[in-house]
């Protein structure tokens, strides 16, 4: 399960879209840990766009009715993931961004100024 996102989901090329024509450059296919979807070297930001499912965004992620405790494990184990890999970005000092692929379809210029003031700091 290393590779549960899709390379080009939409919201996230919107995304990228906005963040480039706001001056915001970035580069993609990171081998970092937990391989980030955005890199912005300059500024030793990394970007993650978190899929609801996956990584169990707290208003539409839920756990599959059937095969419930396989999937209660299963989504638990990525969460506490992210959480290590989070902390391991950090400690190489990395600035760690996550977004969730929900609210970057649905609020997608709030965060990209959110990104744009982060990155101009
Ligand atoms: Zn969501």
């Amino acid at each position: 399960m290393s590779k549960v996102k899709s390379m080009n989901t939409k919201p996230e090329v919107l995304f990228r879209k906005a963040l480039w024509s706001q001056g915001i450059r970035y580069r993609l296919h990171s081998t970092l840990p937990g391989k980030p979807d955005l890199v912005i070297p300059k500024k030793r930001i990394l970007i993650f766009i978190d899929g609801f499912f996956w990584h169990q965004c707290p208003i539409h992620g839920s756990i599959p009715i059937s095969n419930s405790v396989f999937w209660e494990q299963k989504l638990r184990r990525n969460v506490e993931r992210d959480q290590n890999v989070n902390q391991c970005l950090e400690d190489l000092g990395w600035l760690v961004l996550r977004f969730w692929e929900c609210e970057v379809k649905k609020q997608l210029s709030d965060i990209v100024d959110t990104v744009a003031t982060i990155t101009n700091k």
